[in-house]
């Protein structure tokens, strides 16, 4: 017989913080965060709490505002449910959302396995299953600015060198909005002449480039340099497994994608499409640990590496419970930025200086998500809070 608790309630804190010397930049007016001295960029975050009639509340911080729009959808059905049956809600809300991108419901999973972990008093990687304890991390940079932080190939240089002495043996670079293309392919070459052969590079442009042309040329320049993958390159955005096959077929490079296609099947419509190299896959964006352990399984039945997108607790214990995956994205990073993530945890960080000197971070060893939320923190900057069912 298997436990029998249900869920009691669903409720949404939300809470601001504020990033020093960032700014929306000028070009797309305000779709990427640049550094920009003497600016400051207030931003606004979220905690999902899942109750439970056991005394248990799972957590989860993060999501949009269009997550819990779409939340409020479906809260009524939570209230009730066995929150240890994660397999059957994933089900029973993939079918009901069809018609939507269901990110939300990776929101709700994440705080399922924190519940689950915190009743069985272990880590979700334990409950994973454990493959390793560190895993190596990349620096992933802001994107390129204009303003003397990350404002030129010499400067994006600079912070790689920077890295890897600290530690790091990948970098990724996140370039410019609208840059001339040839910049960008000098970003890329100049960054592996300074840090030289061993250090892992990676590039996501984040599908700024206008054409396929560009694309091709500056993956061109990552065969030259021996990138270590080449990512979501121009504006189909990520969506063409046709432009993306092509793409293989006319460079060396390894490309990454899947980071705009969401879950299962999608996913592996791109692999059998000899769409990618790696796979990409988020548990926030992917429908939870659920949904990215579904991909990453799929991954490994390929004989492919699934790469985990965005830092994060859940990231870190699926890391930790997968074979055939290689690097931690450690961001967003920046010179002279602070980090990118709200300051919501007393005993954790995706921070620049969160690595060890091996490059690697750590697993949260705690029960559940293993993380503590800094409540006092987020008592002084709420800004709202809302049930979204029960109580
Ligand atoms: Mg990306």
């Amino acid at each position: 017989m298997g436990r029998k608790l249900h869920i009691t309630g669903i409720e949404v804190t939300q809470f601001t913080w504020v990033l020093e010397a960032i700014a929306k930049d000028d070009y797309y007016n305000g779709f990427n965060l640049v550094y920009t001295p003497g600016e400051r960029q207030e931003m606004s975050g979220h905690i999902l709490q899942v109750r439970t009639s056991a005394g248990i509340t799972g957590t989860f911080i993060g999501g949009s505002k269009g997550d819990y729009a779409q939340m409020e959808m479906y809260a009524e059905y939570l209230v009730g449910r066995n929150p240890l049956e994660r397999e059957l809600i994933h089900n029973d809300l993939k079918r009901a959302l069809r018609k939507l991108d269901r990110t939300s419901v990776g929101l709700v999973d994440i705080a399922l396995w924190d519940i689950a972990g915190r009743l069985y008093d272990a880590p979700i990687w334990e409950l994973l299953g454990g493959y390793r304890e560190r895993i190596p991390a990349y620096a992933s940079t802001y994107h390129g600015d204009e303003n003397g932080g990350l404002g030129s190939p010499e400067e994006f240089a600079d912070f790689a060198v920077t890295c890897r002495d600290m530690g790091y043996r990948a970098f990724k670079i996140h370039g410019w909005s609208h840059a001339p293309i040839a910049r960008e392919v000098r970003n890329v070459l100049a960054v592996r002449e300074a840090v030289g052969k061993e250090m892992d590079l990676m590039l996501d442009p984040a599908c700024e480039y206008e054409t396929f042309a560009d694309a091709l040329r500056v993956g061109r320049a990552c065969d030259e340099a021996r990138y270590f993958w080449y990512e979501d390159p121009f504006k189909d955005s990520g969506l063409s497994h046709f432009a993306q096959k092509r793409l293989r077929e006319m460079i060396d490079t390894p490309i990454l994608m899947g980071e705009h296609i969401r879950s299962l099947e999608p996913k592996v419509d791109m692999i059998v499409a000899g769409a990618t190299d790696y796979v990409r896959v988020n548990p926030t964006l992917d429908m939870g640990i659920t949904g990215a352990m579904k991909v990453a399984h799929a991954a490994e039945g390929f004989g492919l590496d699934v790469e985990f997108h965005a830092p994060g607790p859940a990231q870190r214990h699926c890391l930790a419970a997968v074979r055939n995956a290689n690097y931690y994205e450690l961001g967003l990073v920046h010179p002279k930025a602070p980090e990118s993530a709200p300051p919501v945890y007393t005993d954790y960080s995706d921070a620049l200086d969160a690595i060890d000197a091996d490059g690697s971070v750590p697993v949260p060893d705690g029960p559940g998500l293993g993380v503590e939320i800094d409540w006092d923190y987020v008592r002084a900057h709420q800004t709202g809070s809302r049930i979204l069912a029960g109580r």
